[in-house]
């Protein structure tokens, strides 16, 4: 199904992020994983893609096996740094013929090793080029977009916004944020993109924080901050995993339940490939999310 319907049935959408297989991580190990995130019922699993395409076979075979095998919807992720339009449309190939649905398309980062003469040796400068050819050539996937409620690295607040506009323009259904501590952050996102009519649904990539080394190195990457009352958490329990990964996970909890009372429409787990977080975490959502139906009915 395409995540654009699942959209027009459903007021809130759950889904999970996983990494395909590497030297680290199994796919037999990934297997498992997936088999345990899919009994929480997601309304879709999306599969990263490798830096300057290192992983496409891993992200196709994931998604084909979340698809086919296990049978829930899949997003896979696509990304057009350095690539020529054959191999993207290699790629659009094999998903359709894997009877995949959704691509998440991106421009992804310089990979390492390279530099800017990427972008010449590749047909596509940004995602919204890779969105526009996605629309001309295969127009039967819905497509999602990212978005960075604390702008970009590269740019700065009101132009990367205006280059938002610039691919749900070019035909994207639905935005997944970079991880976001601060919920107020994303609400005042959401303010300044419906000014601009930015309609698409907006979904919320939370984290829950289980190590606070790792977060503190994420945040330096991607320019997301760390509220006040996370920080709090993070020099409490830092030094203590058992109890950083309680804390963590409450606090992803009370941030899930405010931007859902806040009518964000869509919540989206970055699991790491792990299945203990998303669990406790996705059966507190999921109460959550039943708990704000039944108060709009009442
Ligand atoms: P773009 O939308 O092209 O934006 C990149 C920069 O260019 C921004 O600063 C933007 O403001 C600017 N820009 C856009 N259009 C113009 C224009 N016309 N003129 C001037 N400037 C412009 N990376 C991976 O390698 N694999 C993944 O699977 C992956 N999944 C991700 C999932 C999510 C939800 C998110 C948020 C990020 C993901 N990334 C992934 C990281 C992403 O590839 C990087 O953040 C990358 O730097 C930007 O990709 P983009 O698609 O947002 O690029």
């Amino acid at each position: 199904m395409k995540i654009k319907d699942i959209f027009e049935e459903k007021e809130h959408v759950i889904s999970f992020e996983i990494f395909p297989p590497n030297k680290n991580f199994s796919e037999e190990r990934l297997k498992e994983v997936t088999s345990e995130l899919i009994k929480h019922k997601p309304d879709f699993i999306s599969v990263t893609y490798g830096a300057g395409g290192t992983t496409k076979s891993g992200t196709i075979e994931m998604s084909s096996h979340i698809k086919n095998n296990l049978k829930s919807e899949v997003l896979a992720h696509l990304t057009c740094v350095g690539s020529k339009k054959t191999e993207i449309a290699s790629f659009l190939e094999e998903a359709k013929n894997h009877n995949i649905k959704n691509i998440m398309a991106l421009r992804g980062d310089i990979p390492q090793g390279e530099d800017e003469s990427i972008y010449e040796k590749g047909d596509y400068r940004y995602a919204s080029d890779l969105i526009r050819n996605i629309k001309e050539t295969h127009d039967d996937f819905s497509i999602g977009a990212a978005f960075y409620p604390e702008t970009h690295y590269e740019s700065n607040d009101l132009a990367d916004i205006v280059h938002l506009k610039k691919k749900v323009d070019e035909g994207v259904d639905f935005l997944v944020s970079q991880v976001c501590f601060d919920n107020r952050m994303f609400v005042d996102f959401r303010e300044k993109a419906e000014k601009l009519d930015i309609k698409v649904p907006l979904i919320a990539g939370i984290m829950p924080v289980t190590n606070a080394a790792q977060i503190k190195r994420i945040v330096q990457l991607c320019k997301s901050s760390i509220p006040s009352g996370l920080e709090k958490i993070l020099d409490k329990y830092g030094s203590n995993p058992e109890s950083m990964k309680k804390a963590g996970i409450i606090y992803a909890t009370e941030q899930i339940i405010e931007l859902l009372s806040y009518g964000i429409r869509g919540i989206h787990l970055y699991t790491m490939n792990k299945t203990d977080t998303t669990e406790e975490g996705t059966t507190k959502t999921t109460t959550t999310v039943k708990r704000v139906k039944q108060e709009r009915q009442e």
